[in-house]
């Protein structure tokens, strides 16, 4: 056996990982046909909107598309038709938090990937390499070989590796152009060495051979794991701080600025904030925690706990700073809420810290206006219905107000909050929107991205994390 040359790719699930990993693929590779394929019609049909009117937001990746798209890349919903033509397999389909049954609240839930897995075994005529993309307990890949051997036809050999994938929504195009690492796992076996070579080369077509790290299946799928949970540790831990900040007068900006100077620690990721939001950390964490338990490590499955624990914290320290700083009520005022997304230069909303905020609001009984530049209004709708079942839509739509743009937001408004920290907010007309406030008129920066000093100049009485009120 030597490694097969592969041509063509199938990805099941066109979501934020399936759709920008291998729209690159196809721009890196013109001579490997891509198809990605989904159940969800509407997603496909938004990936081949003639306009490109994209189901996602994600800097540089219409240019992408628009490259390869009718090239060597297609999207479908023809998932067996996709899985038959295919030499390599990426599954990058969902795997939310369980909600219900054993486990509901911390593991991670499976059935997508079987029923992947399982459609891969029915439909596959031939042999195929069959990788891991998403994200999934240690171990899974054993399942899924189990599955698939159990029903794989005569002359069909399926070859399984891990392939964890590391983009960060909002960078995703660079990311994937320029990774930090590709982490491939695979069975220390002659096949399994086989077949890791084979994604490796598809790789080595633009990531330089020292950034491709090759490592036994189950430690590239907890290292996924542990990636993401080291990352969250250290925003609970910087929010951790900013708390004692404001309870001392240090300024959370400033300490983390002097600790990242430790070459041992470095300065990325030491922003405080109202809190992380996203589809990954907490699920991810959450995963880690069940994976403790069942590991009979109860200590380890409490550390790990702790960083979600202290993130809902953040967020609610956030909301009780605003309503005791407003006077210790905010019944019948209007808030503007700035920023609906998780996180600047994206439109997902999953477990977005704005979402927490204003359901306290909600339940304060206050008024609010939202804006975000790129989340659907539909979205929004639906994010709140989720998040407050026991209030129903008609109510939210009279307490809440979705606008078109920030200075509409804030008219009228006794405070502005800032949940998301999208560029154009640092640019507002803060001077125009003093001016169309009621008095006295807040600023609550959940961010640290507008210039304190000079709005408290215009009038405004100023709160940041990280830092004692200066109002
Ligand atoms: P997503 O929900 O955006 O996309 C998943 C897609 O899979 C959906 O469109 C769904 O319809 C489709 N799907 C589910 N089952 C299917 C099936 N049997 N056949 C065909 N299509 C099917 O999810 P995502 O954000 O792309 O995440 C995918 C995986 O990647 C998850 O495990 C996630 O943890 C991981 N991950 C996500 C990110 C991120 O930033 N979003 C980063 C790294 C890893």
């Amino acid at each position: 056996m030597s490694p097969v040359k592969v041509t063509k790719i199938c990805c099941i699930g066109a979501g934020y990982v399936g759709g920008p990993t291998c729209a690159v693929v196809a721009l890196k590779c013109p001579h490997i046909t891509v198809t990605i394929v989904d159940l969800n019609q509407s997603r496909i049909d938004a990936w081949n909107s003639p306009d490109f009117k994209l189901p996602i937001y994600e800097p540089g990746l219409e240019d992408v598309v628009r490259q390869t798209r009718g090239r060597n890349l297609f999207f479908s919903t023809d998932v067996d038709k996709g899985i038959e033509e295919a030499d390599l397999i990426f599954v990058s389909v969902n795997t939310p938090t369980k909600k219900s049954g054993i486990g509901a609240g911390f593991a991670a839930d499976l059935n997508y990937v079987e029923l992947a897995t399982r459609r891969i075994a029915d439909v596959a005529k031939s042999s195929k390499i069959v990788v891991e993309k998403s994200t999934v307990p240690c171990r899974t890949a054993d399942a899924m070989r189990t599955i698939l051997d159990a029903n794989s036809k005569p002359n069909c050999r399926f070859d399984i590796l891990s392939n964890p994938e590391f983009l960060a929504e909002g960078t995703a195009i660079n990311d994937l152009l320029k990774p930090d690492r590709v982490l491939i796992g695979s069975l220390q076996t002659p096949q399994g060495i086989d077949a890791c070579n084979s994604l490796a080369s598809i790789y080595a077509n633009w990531v330089p051979k020292d950034r491709i790290l090759t490592v036994g299946l189950w430690s590239s799928e907890l290292s996924k794991l542990a990636a993401n949970a080291m990352l969250a540790q250290r925003i609970s831990s910087v929010n951790a701080l900013s708390a004692i900040c404001e309870a001392t007068g240090a300024n959370i900006d400033e300490v983390a600025h002097a600790i990242g100077f430790d070459s041992r620690i470095g300065p990325k990721f030491l922003k405080a904030s109202v809190g992380f939001g996203g589809s990954c950390f907490q699920k991810d964490i959450l995963n880690l925690v069940y994976l403790s338990e069942s590991c009979h490590l109860p200590e380890v499955a409490a550390y790990w706990r702790q960083v979600v624990e202290m993130n809902d914290y953040q967020k609610r320290r956030f909301s009780t700073r605003v309503v005791d700083t407003l006077f210790k009520t905010i019944t019948g005022k209007r808030i503007a809420v700035l920023g609906f997304a998780f996180k600047a230069d994206t439109g997902d909303t999953r477990e977005s810290a704005a979402i927490t905020l204003i359901r306290d609001f909600q339940q304060e009984k206050a008024l609010i206006n939202i804006y975000d530049p790129q989340v659907p209004h539909e979205q929004i709708w639906a994010d709140l219905a989720e998040a407050s079942p026991d209030i129903p839509l008609a109510a939210t739509q009279k307490q809440v107000t979705i606008c078109a743009s920030a200075i509409e937001a804030c008219k009228n408004a006794e405070a502005v909050v800032i949940a998301t920290e999208w560029k154009e907010f640092c640019d507002i007309d803060w001077e125009s929107v003093y001016a169309h406030m009621k008095k006295p008129a807040f600023i609550f920066d959940g961010r640290i991205i507008v210039d304190a000093d000079r709005l408290r100049k215009i009038g405004f009485k100023v709160t940041v994390i990280g830092r004692a009120e200066a109002l």
